[in-house]
């Protein structure tokens, strides 16, 4: 089960009150996503429903406002946080003889579903190290690839919109690539409403993310750009607070396009300079500029203009990106750790590694200590202990001081895995 939010994501992950809008015609209810439901005459239009653990929830929320039968869901894409608590919507309607309700996805969103099919295990295994402080220690799977609401309406690749009246509402439905490839979101001209899935968060895009497929940058802005053409009045983002009139609408789609093409295109410009990854991300980070830094809508509190550059980077070359052919065909870590301890002890490193930490060099202080932790032989366990020792230490400081979510996850569990390797070895000695 979920147990906590940590420190100062509250604002991406949404736990506001739900809301309502345009005379209570909207209603927006915020369970870690967000979901918007649309009171037509003729029924409800539902643009997202969340987490399977939360579709209660957010059921009652919407419940507590009308009691109109849900006519449509659409997906904005298909990940377990925007797709899977339909659940208590669909047992009302069996409840009370309703007619089934269109469910509205993109193909590649069904090709999605296929791919949790296959991937079950694996799914859940890096969603507890994404979202470890969120479901620390749970055993409760985040998401099952065997309870998908299959949908009825289809938008295929060729075809970028749909659109359908209800109620005389207008729902225009769009297709974009960004965070994924199964995207679509929602323009309602009458309740001057977009509603983007995590097109737009309240944080940097998540571009770039570490444990994922490829996004997309430059398509990204370009759907930020025609959302924006559309002047809405109220935009009900993925995650985070829905944000309300014109110029803040208009603001928060504009940064988020300036910045994701500032970072495809400087990208760009560098693989065109024949430069290397390594490079190309320090030069990246150096010219990263203030006004983005400092904008809030791009705060790292969620994704990370570190992780973009690997996204723009990724779209364009291979996995050879070092430039150096020793990189071609590399040698275990394990063995080459082996052979450095060779010409210098444990300690020696291990005081190295030290020396480095009371300087502020946390970073350089790991890479040495793996030295030690990857290539220490079985026998030498108190040099190993105090490696793993400082490099949780450093892990800690580092999860303190990392504003990005998943990031600080990655370290945060770094961390946890040291923890239970050092219990193991010290009852070992
Ligand atoms: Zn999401």
């Amino acid at each position: 089960m979920v147990r906590r939010v940590s420190d100062g994501m509250s604002d991406f992950f949404g736990w506001f009150p739900s809301t309502t809008f345009e005379n209570n015609t909207c209603i927006f209810a915020s369970n870690f996503a967000n979901t918007c439901a649309f009171d037509t005459k003729d029924g409800l239009v539902i643009f997202d429903v969340p987490i399977r653990q939360f579709g209660k929830k957010t059921f009652d929320e919407v419940r507590k406002v009308t009691n109109n039968p849900v006519k449509y869901i659409i997906f904005s894409h298909g990940h377990f946080d925007h797709a899977f608590g339909y659940v208590p919507f669909l047992e009302e309607i069996k409840r009370n003889g309703w007619d089934k309700p269109e469910v509205i996805a993109h193909e590649n969103c069904v090709r999605r579903f296929d791919k949790y099919e296959i991937l079950d295990e694996y799914h859940d295994w890096i969603n507890k190290q994404q979202f470890s402080s969120v479901f620390k220690g749970g055993n409760d799977s985040v998401v099952s690839a065997h309870e998908i609401l299959k949908p009825t309406i289809i938008l295929k690749n060729n075809e970028s919109s749909y659109s359908f009246k209800l109620g005389n509402i207008t729902f225009e439905i769009n297709h974009d690539i960004g965070e994924t490839d199964d995207s679509l979101w929602l323009w309602v001209p009458e309740k001057k409403t977009i509603c983007t899935g995590d097109l737009m968060v309240s944080s940097f895009p998540n571009v770039g993310n570490p444990f994922k497929v490829q996004r997309y940058p430059k398509d990204w802005a370009i759907a930020m750009e025609k959302m924006r053409d559309n002047n809405a009045k109220y935009l009900v983002p993925g995650h985070g607070r829905l944000i309300e009139g014109r110029e803040n609408v208009r603001d928060a789609l504009s940064i988020t396009a300036e910045a994701m093409h500032f970072v495809h295109d400087e990208v760009v410009k560098k693989l065109n300079e024949g430069k290397w990854f390594e490079q190309i991300y320090h030069e990246m980070l150096e010219i990263y500029p203030e006004r983005f830094k400092k904008h809030k809508m791009l705060r790292e509190s969620y994704g990370s203009y570190r992780f973009a550059i690997h996204a723009v980077y990724r779209l364009y070359h291979g996995w050879y990106d070092s430039g150096n052919p020793t990189d071609l065909f590399p040698s275990k870590t394990v063995d080459i750790a082996r052979e450095l301890l060779k010409l210098n002890s444990e300690n020696t490193y291990l005081e190295h590694a030290n020396r480095l930490f009371s300087k502020g060099k946390l970073q350089l202080a790991l890479h040495i200590l793996d030295i030690i932790i990857k290539g220490t032989v079985k026998q030498d366990v108190n040099a190993l202990i105090k490696a793993l020792e400082l490099k949780l230490k450093i892990l800690k400081i580092k999860t303190r001081a990392e504003p990005a979510f998943i990031a600080s996850n990655i370290l945060d569990n770094g961390a946890n895995e040291i923890k239970k390797r050092l219990n193991l070895l010290q009852k070992s000695i």
